[in-house]
């Protein structure tokens, strides 16, 4: 997809500040600092429209992205980071029942996994628990480039074995930094705008 425009439109923290126009909407899940932001701007030819950070943990809120007036990209808090309080945590688990439970105009889930390490205990919840809410999920295997090609097929089959994918779900391989993987991803996001 060419794209022309690409804004955010709210962070939100709670449902009643979603957006009411009623487009279909791509969520983006994942440890904090895994490469969320990242994705999204790859896939929109931009820096930095997405807050890419090396601190992780920092966002807490649900980030709107429209894309080309046709579709959202929602960016997910991470999860996964030791630093955050008992507090912020239930709000964070508030937060994501709250969106993933109950928002009809949710498509798909693209969990983003970091490709060189095995997935971890927190990976396979959320995994479990878009499956549970029988949500369509897309893993998406990122940071291909940081290992070597030999090894790229062995790591995938991890990926698919730690989060014990179902048959039909794509894992798909992704770097940001080279764009690897991008056009499969538009032409797997295609079928969901
Ligand atoms: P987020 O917290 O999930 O949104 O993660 P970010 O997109 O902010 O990325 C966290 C860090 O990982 C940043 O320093 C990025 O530059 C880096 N990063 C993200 N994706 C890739 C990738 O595909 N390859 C490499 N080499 N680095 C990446």
């Amino acid at each position: 997809m060419k794209v022309t425009n690409a804004e955010i439109v709210i962070s939100a923290v709670s449902k009643k500040q979603y957006p009411g126009d009623q487009l279909p909407e791509i969520a983006l899940a994942g440890r904090s600092n895994v490469g969320k932001s990242s994705f999204i701007n790859k896939l929109i030819n931009r820096k930095a429209l997405a807050r890419t950070s090396s601190k992780p943990g920092k966002t807490q809120t649900l980030n709107f992205y429209k894309i080309n007036e046709r579709f959202y990209f929602v960016d997910v808090p991470g999860y996964g980071y030791a630093k955050v309080s008992k507090s912020e945590r239930e709000k964070w688990g508030g937060m994501m029942e709250e969106y993933f439970q109950s928002r009809e105009t949710l498509q798909v889930v693209l969990l983003i996994t970091d490709i060189r390490h095995e997935p971890t205990k927190d990976d396979i919840q959320m995994y479990e628990f878009l499956k549970y809410h029988e949500l369509p999920v897309v893993v998406v295997a990122t940071k291909l480039d940081k290992i070597p090609k030999s090894k790229r097929a062995s790591f995938i089959k991890r990926t698919k074995e730690t989060l014990n994918v179902e048959a039909d779900d794509i894992v798909l391989p992704f770097s940001s930094e080279t764009g690897e993987g991008k056009e499969e991803a538009w032409g797997i996001l295609s079928k969901y705008i």
